[in-house]
Parts: structure tokens; C-alpha cells; sequence
């Protein structure tokens, strides 16, 4: 049985697959790759072809550059409130276009359609958050310097680059392009092989939102060719990529050659510590929640689960009961509460984690292995917990899968120690009844985030980077980062 008639896909959604194969967009249109290579999309839940997009070549990204530097000046030369207001027609439009988007999505990045939705809601709350923080920034400040008439002037870069990873890629569009269009700047998108689709349509929406042409510009294709190309162009002004920490140092030396400014978000390996004098249960089934959660492809997951060892065999058995009830399905099943991983590599690298992991002395204490779902031949994995070790490699490296790894400590500083114990540091979490304690622990974890009582929290305004192996160079969602998108240059006269 196909997709179209298991499902019933929007017919909004329908028409548009039905425009496949998907060419870049550069300059306000559709920009057919040069090369004609062609990359299929794949619905991870079915393991259905919905479309083919190009395969653009390093001459395509050159274009592209070109073509958002062209529309650079026209557009930072806007007043702050016309073009806010311009962000905003497009941002009410996503709104408007959220279960379509959230459809497109569910069925290239396998994500569960609700949360699809939640993920373009993210997108529109995070461009107006930007907007109205834009509208503060002062671009003239004046400064005391006794001697001299002196202040800083911020103006916006010009062409930024953008590499984008295939778990979050609606959302993560909006974390990072919206305090550089907001500040001015136009923008270069390139989203992963497997989930350019959303991007796409929300190009075509902003030409029809009325953004400018070559404000916001699409390149799609392979990493090793248009990524390559994008962050090795000399002629971007800053480059902000998201994805694995191996493709983030490429991408580090490849702006590094020609001095521009890059940002990394990269992958982690988080810990939650839970000390004994919380509600074992409650903890269990948000620490399950978050395993299974988009499939535990989320970068900043609780991965290394750190229990007290008072509450240890209560905390595993009610994991298991929880685990237990996960239905895993098609993301279109309204049914469905945890999806397939995105495709044959991932699911690959998640039973090979479980594999390797095995053979080196961890134990599997629950599930692992491939998962079936009657009628769909997707990525389908089971939820895992393994312990064993702390030098394993299922508990030193990032699976990305729904996958923890879980241990018992007896005091405060040798959690801490266990948390802090890898090349990570992207989010860790502590759960305590103990508020000074909590406070104590989130501020000794290495990380650029630390939660308490719970984890996955982003709220807009709160800095979210990473440091060691998981980041470089600022994070995204807070006032800061929009300042990222304006150079300054100091303007100093004797008197
Ligand atoms: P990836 O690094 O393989 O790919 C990310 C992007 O880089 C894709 O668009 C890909 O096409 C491109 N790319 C690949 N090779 C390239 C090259 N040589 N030059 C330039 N670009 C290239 O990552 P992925 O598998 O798509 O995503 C998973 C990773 O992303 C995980 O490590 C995850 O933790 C991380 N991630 C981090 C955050 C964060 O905010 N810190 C958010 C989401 C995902």
C-alpha cells in the first residue's frame, strides 16, 4: 500500500511533492543544479521515495553567494521597523502554512506530525523574538572616554552562510537565520541531503511573503560538495553550522583559511544526575520522554543516565514498565509516540553502537536491536538501556538514537565527576528536591547548558551553546547572538 493512501497527506502537501524533482532557490526563483545530479528523499517511516532534490555544484553555491551579497545593501539599508515588519508577513505566513510545513516534515525527517508542528511553531515564536530584540539593538553607542568623542557603530555583515543538519530542520532554520535577517543580513541556506524539502517551501513562502529577492537563498545538495563550497567561499561574511563534531572541524578550517567567522553547534553526550530524594517515578518517565523523543536524535539528549544508588533498582524497573508502553509507528499514525531514526546509515549506526558497545564489556539491560512496524518498511529501532563501563564506547560517543546509558553513584562529587567525564559538553541535567544542591551541581557540570528537573529547555532569550567537543563560538537564542550579526567598528575623535 503507498504512502498517499495509508495516510492521507494534505493536499496542499500532495501538490507540492508532486513538483519533484526540488531545485535550489536562489534570487527569489527555482535554480535547477548545473550538474543535473539528482538525490532522492525518502520518508524514513515507509521507506517510500517523495521526491528528488538537486544535487547543486560548487558553481550553483558560488551563485548563490553572489546573488545574496548583490541583495545585501538594499536590504540592511531598510529601517529596522520595515523590515521587521517584512519578517513578520513571512512569519505569519509559517504560521499560517503550520500543518503543511509540519506534514513535510513528518514525512522527510520521520518526525511525529504534532511535534512537526511544534517544531514550525518554534520557528515562528524564535523570528519574532528576534524581530522585536532587533528593534532595541542600538547601532550608535556612545562611549566615555575621557579625551575624545567616541562610540561604537554596528552595521550587519552582508552574506551569511548556513549548514544545517537533518533531526530539527525547520526549527533549527529559524534558531539560526533569524537574528541574521533581523539584523540585516541575507542569507544562504543549506540544508541536509535528507530534509531540504521544508526548506524549500519556506523559500518559496518568503518570495510570496514578499521578502526580496536573494534575502533568503537555498542551496541543496551533498556535504562534500555544496556544504564544501559554501564554507569555503571566501566571499560569505559569517558562517554558522550545525551538525557532528567531524564535519564541524572541516568546516572550522575551511572559514579558518579565509578568516570567516564561523559558529558551531555541534553533537554531546549528556548526563542526568538524579540524586535520591526526588519522586523516583515521575523522574523515570521524563527521562524515558526524553529518550524517545524524536528518537533520541536530539543533540543535547540525556544519554548518560547517573542514578543514586539508593533509588537505582526502583528507577530501572519503572524505566522498563514506561519503555514498555512506547508505540513506535509511522509518524503520520496519530498512534505513534516514538518514529523511525532518518535513514539506513542512522539506523545502522545506532544497532552498531549497541553492537560495539555489547562486545566490549557493556551489558544491554533493556530492548536494543531493530524494530518492526506492520506495513512499513522504515528505520525502525527499539529503545535501549545499557550499563557496563564508563570507558565504553556506547557511553563515551554520541549514537543518536533512543539509547541510555546508565550507572550508580553514592555522592555528590563523584556524579559530578561521572557527568563531566567526556569530550562533550553540550547539556546536562540534574534532578534534586534539593535546590542549593541542584544549583551547586548545574554550576560544577562542564556544559553550555545545565537544567534542573528537567531537560530539553529552550526558552528564547537563555543562551543555548555548547563548549569542548560540542561547540565554538557563541550558541544561539539569546540577545548575544543577534549582536553576532552585526560587525561593529569603533568611531574615535580627539577633542
Ligand atoms: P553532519 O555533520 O553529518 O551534517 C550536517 C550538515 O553538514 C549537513 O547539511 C551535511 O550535508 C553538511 N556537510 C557534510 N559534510 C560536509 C562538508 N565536508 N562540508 C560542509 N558541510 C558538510 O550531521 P548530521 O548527521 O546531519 O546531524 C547530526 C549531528 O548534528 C549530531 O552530531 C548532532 O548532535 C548535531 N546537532 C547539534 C545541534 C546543536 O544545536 N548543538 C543541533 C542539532 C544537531
Amino acid at each position: 500500500m503507498s504512502l498517499s493512501t495509508k495516510f492521507k497527506l494534505l493536499p496542499e502537501v500532495a501538490r507540492f511533492l508532486g513538483g519533484s524533482p526540488f531545485a535550489g532557490f536562489i534570487g527569489g526563483k527555482d535554480f535547477p543544479s548545473s550538474g543535473g545530479a539528482l538525490i532522492p528523499t525518502i520518508d524514513p517511516g515507509s521507506g517510500e521515495k517523495i521526491g528528488d532534490i538537486h544535487d547543486m555544484t560548487a558553481a550553483d553555491v558560488a551563485k548563490a553567494v553572489d546573488v545574496a551579497n548583490q541583495a545585501f545593501p538594499k536590504w540592511a539599508a531598510l529601517p529596522q521597523q520595515e523590515r521587521g515588519a517584512i519578517l513578520l508577513k513571512l512569519v505569519d505566513a509559517v504560521e499560517k502554512h503550520k500543518a503543511i510545513i509540519g506534514q513535510i516534515e513528518a514525512l522527510e525527517a520521520g518526525k511525529i506530525e504534532v511535534q512537526a508542528q511544534g517544531d514550525v511553531q518554534n520557528f515562528v515564536d524564535t523570528m519574532r523574538y528576534f524581530v522585536k530584540q532587533a528593534e532595541a539593538v542600538h547601532t550608535r553607542t556612545k562611549l566615555n572616554v575621557p579625551g575624545h568623542e567616541a562610540w561604537v557603530h554596528r552595521a550587519p555583515w552582508g552574506a551569511c552562510g548556513f549548514i544545517f543538519p537533518w533531526n530539527f530542520p525547520f526549527l533549527l532554520i529559524g534558531w539560526g537565520i533569524s537574528p541574521a535577517l533581523a539584523a540585516g543580513n541575507t542569507v544562504i541556506i543549506k540544508p541536509a541531503e535528507d530534509t531540504s524539502l521544508s526548506a524549500i517551501y519556506l523559500a518559496r513562502l518568503a518570495k510570496e511573503a514578499g521578502l526580496p529577492d536573494g534575502v533568503i537563498n537555498v542551496v541543496t545538495g551533498r556535504g562534500q560538495t555544496a556544504g564544501a563550497a559554501l564554507s569555503a567561499s571566501p566571499k560569505i561574511k559569517r558562517m554558522s553550522f550545525t551538525g557532528s563534531p567531524e564535519v564541524g572541524q572541516l568546516v572550522a578550517e575551511a572559514c579558518g583559511r579565509n578568516l570567516v567567522p564561523v559558529k558551531l553547534e555541534l553533537g554531546g553526550k549528556g548526563a542526568a544526575v538524579v540524586f535520591d530524594d526526588v519522586d523516583v517515578n515521575a523522574v523515570a518517565d521524563k527521562l524515558v520522554g526524553a529518550i524517545t523523543f524524536h528518537t533520541g536524535q536530539v543533540c543535547c539528549d540525556a544519554t548518560r543516565w547517573f542514578v543514586h544508588s539508593k533509588i537505582y533498582d526502583q528507577f530501572i524497573a519503572r524505566c522498563k514498565e514506561k519503555l514498555d508502553q512506547v508505540k513506535i509507528g509511522h509518524p503520520l499514525d496519530p498512534t505513534t509516540q516514538m518514529g523511525p531514526v532518518v535513514n539506513h546509515r542512522q539506523r545502522a549506526r545506532v544497532l552498531g553502537y549497541q553492537e560495539k558497545g555489547q562486545a566490549t564489556g557493556a551489558k544491554c539491560i533493556y530492548g536494543g536491536g531493530p524494530a518492526t512496524v506492520p506495513g512499513c518498511d522504515g528505520n525502525y529501532v527499539k529503545p535501549a538501556l545499557l550499563t557496563g563501563p564508563l570507558d565504553n564506547v556506547a557511553a563515551r560517543e554520541e549514537i543518536f538514537g533512543p539509547v541510555a546509558y546508565v550507572a550508580k553513584f553514592d555522592t555528590e562529587e563523584q556524579a559530578i565527576a561521572m557527568a563531566n567525564d567526556t569530550d562533550y559538553g553540550l547539556a546536562n541535567s540534574v534532578w534534586t528536591g534539593d535546590s542549593a544542591r541542584a544549583a551547586r551541581v548545574a554550576e560544577a557540570m562542564v556544559a553550555g547548558n545545565s537544567w534542573i528537573n528537567a531537560h530539553n529547555v529552550f526558552p528564547h532569550g537563555v543562551p543555548y551553546g555548547g563548549v569542548k567537543k560540542s561547540g565554538l563560538g557563541g550558541g544561539v537564542l539569546s540577545p548575544e547572538v543577534l549582536m553576532d550579526y552585526y560587525r561593529s567598528t569603533s568611531v574615535v575623535r580627539p577633542v
